[in-house]
């Protein structure tokens, strides 16, 4: 199921050998802020994700939205929309999708529409939007829950890291 030229449209595999051979939720999660770092250095916007399956990562993303001059260029659509071409519906139940901070409602639609199973993130998009105007304040659990979609929803579990980097970068000097 694993295909890495594919997975290569969702982002690169890099630095992974960071992460242990059978990485936490917290691990999993670090990583994606890492990615978001990632985004920062490539001209975007602070966010990341990165899909998971068995234990093994099968994809990441980085926010692109500046680079590719597209406001739905978020890390966890694109891999939502990537997922969902590669793997059949069992499958796409058994993956679980990492992200530095809690998909916008655009992506909690696509993570719906494309069935899968299971997200946890690390920062919640209303302690972000005490930075950001631009959070759209819907839970990303309320839109699962209104769509009656069967998507598990776990976090926020890393707060203080993934806010460090959204410090750094919408913080007013
Ligand atoms: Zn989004």
């Amino acid at each position: 199921m694993t295909d890495a030229d594919a997975a290569g449209d969702a982002g690169e595999f890099q630095d992974l050998e960071d992460l242990p051979d059978d990485p936490t939720d917290r691990e999993y999660v670090e990583r994606t802020i890492r990615l978001s770092e990632e985004a920062v250095e490539a001209g975007n916007t602070p966010f990341g994700a990165l899909l998971a399956v068995d234990g093994e990562v099968v994809g990441e993303a980085r926010n692109e939205t500046r680079t590719e001059g597209d406001v739905a260029a978020h890390p966890e659509l694109t891999l939502a929309r990537w997922a969902a071409r590669e793997f059949d519906a069992d499958e796409l139940e058994a993956c679980t999708m990492y992200a530095s901070t809690e998909p916008c409602p655009m992506c909690a639609t696509a993570i719906h529409y494309a069935g899968i199973g299971r997200i946890v993130f690390g920062v919640d998009g209303e302690t972000l939007g005490e930075l950001s105007a631009d959070v759209v304040p819907i839970p990303l659990e309320e839109v699962i829950r209104r769509a009656d979609g069967d998507t598990t929803v776990e976090g926020p579990i890393a707060v203080e890291a993934a806010m460090a980097v959204h410090d750094d970068f919408f913080r007013e000097p």
